[in-house]
């Protein structure tokens, strides 16, 4: 998939893990998100099939929230999906907006404690 910037550049779409790219969920579902996730991880999950099983409905789950966006890395548009996974451009307000707002941090590992919660996040 490739967007063509109102600047002229290219924004292509097509590979993993792009800096260019972000999947967007909104605040109103964020606290539904994590809910359904929670419910798609618990229970038996003892066997490597529930585990696959738990992955994928957890995967499921986020993937239906979010929404897709692009920022062109030459002037720094986004374009946002709206419900219906069509792309809508905003123009940043100033010349010395990051033009790579979506460029992963650092990882930060989680902690034991914090892989073992149940209550989770
Ligand atoms: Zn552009």
């Amino acid at each position: 998939m490739k967007i063509h910037c109102a600047c002229g550049a290219v924004i292509a779409d097509t590979t993993d893990a792009l800096p260019h790219k972000a999947h967007v969920v909104p605040d109103q579902e964020w606290h539904a998100v994590l809910d359904a996730i929670r419910a798609a991880v618990e229970g038996a999950a003892a066997t490597p099939d529930g585990r696959r099983l738990n992955w994928a409905r957890a995967c499921t789950v986020l993937s239906n929230a979010a929404r897709l966006a692009w920022q062109c890395r030459d002037c720094g548009r986004l374009y946002l999906d709206d419900h219906d996974n069509q792309a809508h451009e905003f123009i940043p307000g100033s010349a010395d907006a990051p033009v790579e707002i979506f460029r992963s941090r650092p990882l930060v590992p989680l902690s034991p404690s914090a892989q073992a919660d149940p209550q989770g996040p």
